[in-house]
């Protein structure tokens, strides 16, 4: 759906980095330091209207409104939970389409959860993102615009952004590093590396690629399962992707960058729940630098997988603990407006009426 009156030749000014808008104002014949000026302004204080630079020229303010539009992602709705503060977004794109994005408020600060494309076409059984496929990928500017959105909705600094909404991050894989190196840019938010988790389910090139890029974030894999059979059986990637070799490139990732692993692992009940998977994957992550975060699977309608007991939960954690593996049940934030991953912009769509495409 194109909204009324968008020009698509119009170029977004928050795609450039800042070496990329340098080279944009010499064009325009404009010297370097103005550049920065509205870089500054545009990632840092997070001004959406070029006529608010009140330290550039006016001619030039009017110029760059006409040459150039800036990115939003809109709330459209936003739902707060009364137990711990979590604000689930759902955004607005300027071409209609919706995402969501999730704040969580933790000791340690304020966390994101982003979206990186519009669906996803993974086709994860359990999750309610890939149901229609995708739309499309996001730009990086679009995930910039969601971690700003929710930091001007809130007036709160956020210092982790963890790429696990919406979408799978490598199959965007431009786009998500050009949003990684420029979020955490010193003329940016300046997030540190350190303080980004981007989460896939295990394209294997492309992990293997991300490592060559020497970043400091942290890398999550969705393993879901210890053997090869029942992962193929809930994530068609897998049969791509043999475990094996998942598990090799993750290594090839510590390998190069130092850091530490996160494995996930959604519990779906009689399906991946059972002492012998735990004691499986006990084996099968010896000697990996990382730890399994659990997840008890949140349900969604269009399938049967069902929330483990959490019984069940625990005694899987106790198992990997005792054989030496790190465990933790993730903890669920928001409980009072749960949603799965994906279902509050389904929700959104079909009640709104509104197109995706
Ligand atoms: N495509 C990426 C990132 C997005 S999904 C990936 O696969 O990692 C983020 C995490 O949420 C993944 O581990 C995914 O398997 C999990 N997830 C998705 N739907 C879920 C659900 N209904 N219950 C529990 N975890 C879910």
């Amino acid at each position: 759906m194109e909204e009324m009156g968008y020009n698509r030749k119009i170029r977004d000014i928050c795609e450039f980095d800042l070496k990329e808008l340098t080279a944009v104002f010499e064009e325009l014949g404009e010297p370097g330091y103005r550049a920065k000026q509205v870089y500054q302004w545009l990632h840092q204080k997070l001004c959406r209207d070029f006529s608010e630079m009140s330290n550039l020229p006016k001619s030039l303010r009017e110029r760059l409104s006409q040459e150039f539009r800036i990115t939003e992602a809109h709330p459209e709705e936003v739902l707060v939970s009364k137990l711990d503060g979590t604000r689930k977004y759902v955004l607005r794109l300027y071409d209609g389409n919706v995402i969501e994005a999730v704040l969580m408020r933790y000791h340690h600060g304020n966390s994101v959860c982003i979206s990186t494309q519009v669906g996803c076409r993974m086709g994860c059984r359990f999750c309610a993102s890939t149901l229609d496929g995708c739309v499309r990928n996001l730009s990086a500017a679009e995930m910039l615009a969601e971690v700003y959105a929710i930091t001007r909705d809130t007036g709160e600094r956020v210092s982790n952004v963890v790429m696990m909404g919406s979408g799978e991050p490598l199959d965007n894989f431009e786009e998500s590093v050009r949003f990684i190196r420029m979020i955490s840019d010193g003329n940016g938010l300046n997030i540190s590396q350190r303080n980004i988790t981007l989460s896939t389910c295990g394209i294997v090139p492309r992990i293997r690629e991300l490592a060559e890029l020497s970043l400091q974030i942290t890398l999550a894999l969705s393993l879901h399962a210890a053997s090869q059979e029942i992962r193929e059986e809930i994530m068609p990637i897998a049969k791509a992707y043999p475990l094996s070799e998942v598990l090799e490139a993750c290594s090839y990732y510590y390998g190069k960058t130092g850091r530490r692993l996160t494995f996930e692992y959604s519990v779906v009940k009689g399906v991946n729940d059972n002492r012998e998977e735990a004691l499986h994957l006990s084996r099968l992550l010896k000697g990996m630098h990382g730890h399994v975060n659990l997840i008890p699977v949140n349900p969604i309608k269009e399938r049967s997988f069902e929330s483990p007991d959490r019984e069940a939960v625990e005694t899987f954690r106790d198992i990997l603990e005792q054989n030496g593996i790190n465990a933790t049940i993730r903890r669920e934030m928001g409980r009072d407006i749960s949603s799965a991953c994906g279902q509050l912009r389904r929700r959104f769509v079909e009640h709104a009426g509104m197109c995706t495409d």
